[in-house]
């Protein structure tokens, strides 16, 4: 899956990154195994950070963690599913054990199975909002906790989506419920933690080029997924979709001291697919 586009000299050396920098920051990042998570994973790492490489498949998660030793941060990879508070709480302290502190969560972890509403079980609304919404609330408050009684602070960034503030396809309701609720509870949360000196933001991003997105469509065939996909990026006014880094850099952006007075806000990152 294609990570980065190229880059410019600056962008590969973080001590030019002034009040962008994150070197030194204890982070933990959810579904940091691939895709948006690991594009974060990988630029935390590169600007210095500790990153917990936090997923629900260890392998892929341990694979990163190898590949993302060569650069500055130290990675530490870990199975964590998101859905089970415990395993949220596990998460947090595994951080302090390994890094000292915790200074900025990513919730990233999400899943993105459709089904038309009329046929859809109980069962399938809970796992995906068992996973995309309780899951980043149970580990926010994890997270948060921790943030409370260290007293200095910190920052958490959640992965919300375009379809938190409107549809993009059928079939995708249990997920855009989810996703309203992630931009709902971000802002929510912002205002409990501000005097905290927690700042709590979200991402939306657009179409995004991962493993998760190259997967069929549930009741598609592979070729049906990718008429649907180039049809999709027909409608993203910039034409492309968008690669992992391109949320990275972004979610970099907010994690830095550069973004120190902005809390409850939606940052959109989608080529433009909104305006369209
Ligand atoms: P992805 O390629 O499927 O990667 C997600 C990672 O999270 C996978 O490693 C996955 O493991 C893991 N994961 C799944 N369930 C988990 C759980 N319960 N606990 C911990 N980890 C879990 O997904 P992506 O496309 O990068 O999407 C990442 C986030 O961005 C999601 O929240 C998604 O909703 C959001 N987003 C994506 C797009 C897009 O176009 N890609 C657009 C808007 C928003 P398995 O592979 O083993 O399940």
């Amino acid at each position: 899956m294609a990570q980065r586009p190229p880059t410019s000299e600056i962008e590969t050396r973080p001590d030019l990154w002034g009040p962008f920098s994150v070197a030194g920051r204890n982070a933990l990042v959810t579904g940091a195994a691939k895709g948006i998570g690991r594009g974060i994973a990988d630029r935390l790492a590169e600007g210095g950070a500790n990153v917990l490489i936090a997923d629900i498949d260890l392998a892929a998660a341990q694979h990163v963690a190898e590949h993302l030793a060569q650069d500055e941060g130290r990675p530490v990879a870990m199975r964590v599913d998101v859905s089970s508070e415990a395993d949220c709480e596990a998460a947090v302290q595994r951080c302090i054990e390994e890094f000292g502190s915790l200074d900025l969560l990513v919730n990233n972890a999400g899943i993105f199975p459709s089904s038309p509403v009329l046929e859809m079980s109980p069962e399938f609304f809970d796992r995906v909002l068992g996973i995309n919404l309780r899951g980043l609330v149970f580990m926010s408050k994890a997270a948060g906790l921790q943030m409370v009684r260290q007293g200095r602070g910190g920052k958490i960034v959640n992965i919300a989506s375009i379809d938190s503030v409107h549809p993009s396809l059928p079939g995708l309701a249990a997920y855009d419920a989810s996703k309203g609720g992630v931009l709902s509870f971000t802002k929510n949360f912002a205002l409990e933690m501000a005097p905290h000196h927690v700042t709590v933001n979200a991402i939306a991003p657009g179409g995004i080029a991962t493993e998760g997105t190259s997967q069929p469509v549930t009741g598609l065939t592979k070729e049906q997924t990718d008429a649907m996909m180039a049809a999709f990026t027909q409608r993203i006014p910039m034409k492309r979709m968008g690669v992992p880094d391109d949320i990275a850099k972004v979610a970099v952006f907010l994690a830095s001291s550069a973004a120190d007075y902005m809390t409850g806000v939606l940052i959109v990152v989608d080529g433009g697919m909104l305006l369209s």
